[in-house]
């Protein structure tokens, strides 16, 4: 750069004098480098450096931060700590399929059955909803605070995550509808009798499951829930031809439209293998044996809880140039070679060495959640390995675009990272007692429906 500019200038003084002026412009280069070398790096630490991470940036401006955008920094200068590294932005992207699509609900309108521990504000956020219109919702109608596990909510966006309506499914003849109007939300009800019907679908594994279950009927909703409540069982890409699918779903049609569908159950014939998911009374699925077909997660990737030495913030601002680069994780501060754990069961999808990232792993646990783990001082498992909760998969360390010893850790849910250290994680715990007891009764007349 410091040439380019000086070029001229030589050529000038070339002709008239020519030692002083190649003397003179020697000064000024080496002066030019002197000074300007510390601005420089600080200026390509905090330049966002890939399209993925500039999106997020204009979106993140986009939307004012209304409600809790926290700063979770536990302990030091929230100044100073923002700083331990960079940016956390590995070269090798992790590979999707066309599942991922279906959970990651690539359509404007989502139909989301409301889970044990959700909030609508956390449920919205999670799917990238305007803060703004979340915060409208959410404080101008007390009563969605009222949600039931179980229940059916849906909600149409605009291209740019502004959301358009929202509807809550109380019950088959009552239903809650909020419309956007300008800038407010208008309450309507909707109480026409639907009787909702039991929908038996049934396929052969020909192509793909998604190609095929679609042939059969299913929407890309129903297979997303299929596909979710499977996710710890079964991994749908191995499926194979000749496979089957027996679906139980209970589905309500207002005149021509499916307004509201509930998978009661499914049943997946994989080789000799059969994996179930049924729907119990508390709005989750469970196995022909009540027992749970989610899996837990660690909180921590660490034996031990270390200090938040940066916490997770969609929107930090760098103080010296103003540009907003997401922290899309926490930062961990332990020292070198500390191990660090798999948080859930999962299969290692990346594990090398990826730019500012340093020694970087991401496992993937079932279809919606994925974790990530940087600036490793070493890598202890390998791309394509089954690891267990648990399992040591790394010493952390000081890789890549990082100033100190630390770990930095993701989680991703539906390819959206979310904040690990408050993020609802799915709880593995099975039937008992009296459910389990309704539960199994249940199962007996579901799973005579659910042959082939
Ligand atoms: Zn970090």
């Amino acid at each position: 750069m410091a040439s380019k500019i000086e070029s001229p200038d030589i050529e000038k003084n070339k002709s008239n004098f020519p030692y002083f002026s190649l003397l003179g412009v020697l000064l000024v280069v080496i002066l030019f480098t002197v000074l300007w070398r510390p601005l420089n790096l600080e200026r390509t630490v905090y330049v966002p450096l890939t399209p993925q991470v500039e999106t997020t940036v204009t979106d993140n401006i986009n939307s004012p931060v209304v409600g809790d955008a926290r700063i979770e920094v536990v302990g030091g200068k929230s100044t100073t700590d923002q700083i331990t590294e960079s940016s956390d932005v590995p070269e090798d992207e992790i590979v999707k399929d066309e599942l991922d699509d279906i959970i990651e609900d690539k359509g404007n309108t989502v139909q989301y059955t409301v889970a044990r521990g959700d909030t609508l504000h956390d449920i919205l956020l999670r799917y990238n909803i305007n803060r703004r219109d979340v915060y409208q919702l959410t404080t101008n109608f007390k009563q969605l605070a009222n949600l039931r596990i179980g229940q059916q909510v849906s909600w149409t966006t605009d291209d740019s995550h502004n959301l358009q309506s929202f509807s809550w499914i109380i019950s088959s003849n009552n239903i809650r509808i909020y419309e956007k109007s300008g800038n407010k939300f208008i309450e309507s009800s909707e109480t026409v009798e639907v009787v909702p019907q039991d929908v038996v679908i049934k396929g052969d594994i020909k192509t793909s499951f998604v190609a095929d279950a679609r042939k059969s009927g299913l929407t890309s909703s129903e297979i997303g829930v299929i596909t979710r409540a499977l996710q710890w069982r079964l991994d749908f890409r191995r499926l194979k031809v000749g496979d089957k699918f027996s679906v139980i779903l209970s589905r309500e049609v207002h005149g021509k439209r499916l307004s509201n569908s509930q998978l009661i159950g499914v049943r997946i014939k994989n080789g000799s293998k059969d994996y179930y998911a049924i729907l119990a009374d508390d709005g989750q699925y469970y196995d022909i044996n009540g027992g749970s077909l989610s899996q837990s997660f660690f909180r921590y990737p660490l034996e031990k809880q270390a200090r938040v030495s940066s916490g997770f913030n969609p929107r930090r601002l760098n103080p010296v140039t103003g540009i907003v680069t997401p922290h899309n994780g926490v930062d961990f501060a332990v020292s070198r070679g500390t191990p660090v754990l798999s948080v859930g069961n999962g299969e290692v999808v990346i594990a090398k060495y990826s730019g500012s990232a340093g020694n970087y792993i991401a496992i993937r646990h079932g279809r919606q959640y994925m974790t990530t783990y940087m600036h490793l001082d070493k890598i202890l498992v390998k791309p394509g390995q089954q690891v267990k909760q648990g399992d040591k998969i790394g010493l952390s360390g000081n890789t890549g675009r990082s100033t100190g010893p630390h770990l930095h850790f993701e989680l991703h849910i539906n390819n959206k990272p979310v904040n690990p250290l408050t993020a609802s994680l799915p709880i593995s715990e099975g039937l008992t007692g009296k459910s389990k007891k309704a539960f199994l009764s249940k199962v007996k007349d579901i799973r005579s429906q659910l042959n082939f």
